[in-house]
């Protein structure tokens, strides 16, 4: 497996397999790697003949009170992970290759970016629609891999791409979890073991909402105090937003149609750690993956 550094030493590697015309899957990550993103870059390996990721911690999605400083750093470990699922390459800049002195661009997908974690964390998707046309534009891959767990960053670039006319197909893949259904995440890592043991509040959570559908409930505004209520019962748990939207448009939903798949994304905090989770439902309680849903499907 390639580690670059730099850009243009990045660049100078795919342009001579593009010349053999060997198809590009590429997963952006911060790194501390762990089962979430290596199905994503199993999955890029899979479709294309090479397969890329980045490790980047990008400060500009980060909030000046977030973790910027403390996020895992395990360059070392990721590198070994990925070359156990054959990885080809990976890019791992500083932050002075990303931004170097003068720069001053940034990418905004408007509507798509306001509610949700766009409430509570001002300017992060700015950050990560910056980066990722920044990658995006460094690597030029066939397709990019993203994770359900981090729903809105996906559809917002999905949307940025399609606005953008970037020649990369968005391929959405379903969440990782934990056998106790806990979402993987790097941020896992900051938990203690008694929060490890709560922070499964946001997958239950989540049940619950599932649930509710399955028992014919289609107010939204009921599920979504059911869910809080739940949630209260947890003293270390303090929520930030729980949300029944469309999937598309991020849009509150009031009643749910028997033909609509809705959105149910939460965001909460474990202490000091702050965990989203999400799942899409259909009115029936069935649970979808980003792609069954693009493809109408049921489930
Ligand atoms: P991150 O390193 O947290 O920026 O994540 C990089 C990519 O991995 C994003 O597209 C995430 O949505 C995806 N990802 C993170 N956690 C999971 C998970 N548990 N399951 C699937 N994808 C994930």
């Amino acid at each position: 497996m390639r580690l670059f550094h730099q850009i243009a030493e990045l660049r100078t590697y795919l342009h001579s397999l593009r010349q053999e015309e060997k198809s590009v899957g590429f997963v952006p990550t911060m790194g501390a790697l762990h089962e979430g993103h290596l199905s994503l870059f199993r999955r890029a390996k899979a479709d294309c003949d090479i397969a890329v990721a980045s490790i980047f911690v990008n400060p500009t999605q980060f909030g000046p009170n977030e973790d910027f400083q403390s996020y895992p750093r395990t360059l070392q470990q990721d590198l070994q992970l990925a070359t156990t699922v054959g990885l080809d390459a990976v890019f791992a800049p500083d932050v002075e290759e990303m931004y170097p002195a003068g720069f001053q661009t940034k990418v905004e997908v408007e509507h798509l970016s306001r509610p949700l974690e766009g409430i509570h964390r001002p300017g992060h998707f700015a950050g990560v629609a910056t980066v990722v046309t920044k990658l995006l534009n460094i690597v030029q891959p066939d397709r990019a891999y993203f994770g359900q767990k981090d729903y809105q960053q996906a559809v917002i670039i999905e949307r940025m791409v399609r606005d953008l006319n970037i020649p990369t197909e968005v391929v959405v893949l379903p969440t990782v979890r934990e056998p106790d259904g806990l979402a993987l995440s790097s941020r896992n890592a900051y938990l203690s073991p008694e929060e490890r043991q709560k922070a499964t509040v946001l997958f239950r959570a989540l049940l619950l909402a599932q649930q509710a559908l399955c028992r014919g409930e289609r107010n939204a505004e009921k599920i979504r105090k059911e869910m809080e209520a739940f949630l209260g019962l947890e003293p270390s748990a303090w929520v930030d937003y729980v949300a029944i939207v469309n999937p598309e448009t991020l849009e509150s939903v009031k009643t749910i149609g028997e033909q609509d798949t809705v959105l149910v994304a939460l965001a909460v905090r474990i202490g000091t750690t702050r965990l989203i989770d999400n799942m899409l439902l259909t009115a029936q309680g069935a649970s979808l993956t980003p792609m069954q849903l693009r493809r109408g499907e049921k489930g």
